[in-house]
Order: structure tokens, then C-alpha cells, then sequence
């Protein structure tokens, strides 16, 4: 087997891994990022999620650091639409172009090597110590120690190997994966018409809290429910009536991204036959939601199906328990923690796992809520920090803590963590929380 030595190891190069790869090169580590899927970004770009959501508590913008680095690289090459970027809640990208941008800044770091299509086969240990991973590209083995592994995998992966402690809803409980979508041949003008004319009834659907995105730019439409109303549908398609689907603009013309929330009873963790039947049954339901909009709404008459994500949306699976778990609590009060990272101040709450409709706690305009290093520091183990959606937190603190803004603040925190470490000749949970704070600092992060 061949085996090979970095300083930091990242397990995932998706939405949080990347930037925790920028993060942990640019502060001089030598760093490999690992990834399953042909291209870097995770659900930012495979996933297709497109509409970038948590910038902004609705009156400053809250996210700076690599993340505001990238929103200014998609403006200057016109692949992002927003109305007042200090502001805005959102910003809706083009995720093929983040693909290439993402390769580009990744391949102007000397520190940095990325290796696509490479899954982790198994977590490497030193008693309770995490010191690499077992990767395999094609048919070749690699063995590569680190002396700090982050786990960017969205599902806790390594943690999960290595035996730390975790949590995962029961399947009855746990959030709906969606497969995303995204439509060309559109007629914006004639679809923006029949909106006006024909207000879509959202609080059958969505949260108050949803209502009034007035900082949402582009255009944003939830579900089918009035156009189905009084149409007669197979059985096997009445789900269509309760579909909490959302479809966005892109910054393309006559082209949006569909969000098809499709209800299945699984955990994404689970592999073989359940992954296959989840794959399935979301591409079914993208493929229906997409046939409804042809033949029920204005303005799709000539529009298609134009790609499928080759990556399935998952919101929710393993978080870990870290030093710190975030609370409810913590989002509803606003907390300041001594040791943030960074800030999140989308509505907490979850989609219900039927995918019919969500429930959320808001924040005043103004207000957000701090992210802990400690939750990225899973319990009994040492070598490793966790970035992204699988961070220790209270299930009903998810649609904040788990939005791409945050998931890349945390990543850039963790990436900046190891290389101090690494550095300092300190294991992450002793790094200095100054000196990690005063860097993120420097390079931008909010705090
Ligand atoms: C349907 C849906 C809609 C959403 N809508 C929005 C939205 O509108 N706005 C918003 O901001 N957020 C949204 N989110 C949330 C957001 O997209 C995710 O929470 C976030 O992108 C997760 O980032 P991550 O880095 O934790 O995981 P990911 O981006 O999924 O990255 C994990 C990476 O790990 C890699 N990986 C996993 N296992 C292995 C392995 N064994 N070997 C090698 N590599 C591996 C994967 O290939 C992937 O690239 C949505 C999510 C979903 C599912």
C-alpha cells in the first residue's frame, strides 16, 4: 500500500472541507483533501443546492472569511444574482461554475493537494487518537497519516469509525433527503405574470418565518398545491399535492433549480439496497415535480428537465457529541459564545420528515446566534475536528447551523485550528481560542 504523511488530512472536500483545505494551506499546513465525487464542493456544487442561504441576520451581513472570498470571485464572473449583497439573505450561484472556481483557488495553493474520487475505506488510531485514514482511489490503496484529521464527510464518517459518541434521529423523526433538479426552457416574463396574478397560497406550506424574504433575490416558488388543486391525480402521484418543493432562478436565464422534497423512511447512512431504493424513489419524484410544472404552470409549456444533482440531498444524518452540544436555547437567546467561530441566524427549526412542511424558531432582524469551537470537538477523541453539517447541536438547531454560509465558516475555522495546531505542537482541543479567533480575524471571518 502506498502510504504518505501531511500535517492535515480533510475527510470530505465538500461544502465545509474545502474551505477548511484553503483554510488549513494558506496557514501553512501541508494539507491532502479526500473526496468520494469527481468534483470538489459537496452539496455547494454536486448537490446543486444553488440558493447560498444564511449571509445576513436581515440587517448586516455575518459571514465574511473564504466564504465572502467566493461570492466575490461568482460576482465578477456574473454566475450570482443578489440585490444588496450586505444584506441579502442569500445569493443564488451557478454550481457548475462553482465547480471550476473551486477548482482554481484550491489549485493556486502549493500546500494544498486534492484527491477526487477517493473514498475513505477506514480511520487510523493511536489509542483514542485519530492519526489518519485508509483512502482508496481506482483500485490503489493509500495509508495517510496526519497529525489533525477534519471530518467534513456531512455524516461524521471518521468520527462514527473511530467510536466517538454520536446522535442520529429515529427515521420517523429525521429530515427528508431531496434529490435537486434544475429546469431550462422557462419563460420567466409569463411564469413572473401568473405568480402576480395568481398569488401563490404559501401559508398552507411554509413558516411565517419563510414568508417575508424580502432579502431573497431572484425568485423563489413553493410547491404545487394551488395549481393541483382542482386537478384529478393517480394515486401514485398525490403526494405531488402536499410536495414542499421550492424552485429558485439561477443567475442563467430561463433556467431554475428545483428543491423536491420526497418523503422516505431511511437513514442516508444506510447503504445497498436502502441507498439504492433512496436514490430511486427521489429521482422518481424530481422527474414528476418537473412533469407537474410542464403541464400546470404558465411558462414551463416548453421548459425540461435539464440535469439531475449527481449527489442526493441530505439534511440530516450523525452529529456528533462534541465538547459542547448546541442548544435551542443557545439559538433563541442569541448566545455569545466565548469561543465563536462565526455566526448563523437563519430560522432554526427542521423540515417534518413527511416533507409537507417545516417548523422554525426565528430571530429578530439584527439578532444571530455564535457557533462554538467546542461543538466541533467530538467527546473522548483527540486528532480530529468536525466541520459542517455533522457538528454537535440540538436537532432543532439544524436549518441554521447546517445552511452553506455556516457550514464554510465552520470549515474555515477548523482548517485554521489545525494548521495552528499543527503549528503550535498542540492537539486541536488546546489550541489557543485567541489566536485562533485574531486569525480568522485577520482573513475576514465575522465573529
Ligand atoms: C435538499 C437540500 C436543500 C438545502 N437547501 C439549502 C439552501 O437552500 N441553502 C443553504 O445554504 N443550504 C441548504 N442546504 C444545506 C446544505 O446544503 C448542507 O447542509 C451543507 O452543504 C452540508 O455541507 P457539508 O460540508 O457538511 O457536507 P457536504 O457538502 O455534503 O460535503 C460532504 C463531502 O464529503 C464527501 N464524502 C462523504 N463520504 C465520503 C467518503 N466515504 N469518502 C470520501 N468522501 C466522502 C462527499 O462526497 C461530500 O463532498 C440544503 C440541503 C439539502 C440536502
Amino acid at each position: 500500500m502506498r502510504t504518505k504523511t501531511v500535517d492535515v488530512l480533510v475527510a470530505g472536500g465538500g461544502t465545509a472541507g474545502v474551505i477548511a483545505g484553503l483554510a488549513a494551506a494558506r496557514n501553512g499546513a501541508k494539507t491532502v483533501i479526500v473526496d468520494k465525487q469527481r468534483c470538489l464542493g459537496g452539496q455547494f456544487t454536486a448537490g446543486m443546492q444553488g440558493a447560498w442561504v444564511g449571509f445576513s441576520d436581515k440587517k448586516h451581513r455575518i459571514v465574511g472569511g473564504i466564504a465572502w472570498e467566493l461570492r466575490n470571485i461568482f460576482k465578477e464572473r456574473n454566475a450570482i444574482v443578489e440585490v444588496d449583497p450586505e444584506t441579502d439573505v442569500c445569493f443564488l450561484y451557478d454550481t457548475e461554475v462553482a465547480k471550476v472556481i473551486l477548482d482554481e483557488i484550491t489549485s493556486r495553493e502549493p500546500n494544498l493537494e486534492c484527491f477526487l474520487d477517493t473514498s475513505i475505506v477506514d480511520v487510523i488510531q493511536d489509542g483514542d487518537t485519530v492519526t489518519g485514514l485508509v483512502v482508496l482511489s481506482q483500485s490503489e490503496l493509500m495509508e495517510i497519516r496526519a497529525k489533525v484529521v477534519i471530518d467534513s464527510t456531512g455524516d461524521a464518517l471518521v468520527a462514527y469509525k473511530a467510536g466517538a459518541q454520536y446522535e442520529m434521529r429515529e427515521k420517523k423523526d429525521i429530515q427528508p433527503m431531496t434529490l435537486m433538479g434544475r429546469m431550462c426552457g422557462i419563460d420567466m416574463d409569463r411564469v413572473k405574470r401568473y405568480y402576480e396574478e395568481n398569488p401563490p397560497v404559501l401559508d398552507t406550506h411554509v413558516p411565517p418565518a419563510w414568508h417575508d424574504f424580502k432579502t431573497f433575490p431572484g425568485f423563489m416558488h413553493f410547491g404545487l398545491a394551488d395549481e393541483l388543486k382542482n386537478v384529478q391525480l393517480p394515486p401514485e402521484k398525490e403526494y405531488l399535492r402536499n410536495w414542499l418543493g421550492i424552485f429558485t432562478s439561477t443567475p442563467n436565464p430561463g433556467e431554475v433549480t428545483i428543491n423536491c422534497s420526497g418523503a422516505i423512511e431511511a437513514h442516508s447512512t444506510e447503504g445497498f439496497e436502502s441507498r439504492a431504493a433512496q436514490e430511486n424513489f427521489s429521482q422518481k419524484c424530481l422527474y414528476d415535480v418537473a412533469e407537474a410544472f410542464k403541464q400546470y404552470v404558465p411558462g414551463f409549456e416548453n421548459a425540461y428537465l435539464s440535469a439531475i444533482a449527481a449527489l442526493l440531498g441530505v439534511r440530516e444524518s450523525r452529529r456528533i457529541i462534541g465538547d459542547y452540544k448546541v442548544t435551542l436555547d443557545d439559538f433563541n437567546t442569541a448566545r455569545e459564545f466565548e469561543d465563536t467561530i462565526g455566526r448563523g441566524a437563519m430560522p432554526a427549526g427542521a423540515h417534518t420528515p413527511d416533507g409537507v412542511t417545516m417548523y422554525v424558531y426565528d430571530l429578530e432582524p439584527g439578532q444571530s446566534m455564535t457557533i462554538p469551537y467546542r461543538c466541533m470537538l467530538p467527546k473522548g477523541k483527540d486528532g480530529i475536528l468536525v466541520a459542517g453539517r455533522c457538528v454537535s447541536y440540538e436537532a432543532p438547531v439544524a436549518n441554521c447551523i447546517r445552511c452553506m454560509p455556516q457550514c464554510m465558516v465552520m470549515g474555515e475555522a477548523a482548517g485554521t485550528a489545525a494548521a495552528i495546531a499543527v503549528a503550535d505542537g498542540v492537539t486541536v482541543r488546546n489550541v489557543n481560542i485567541s489566536k485562533l479567533q485574531q486569525n480568522l480575524e485577520e482573513h475576514n471571518v465575522i465573529l
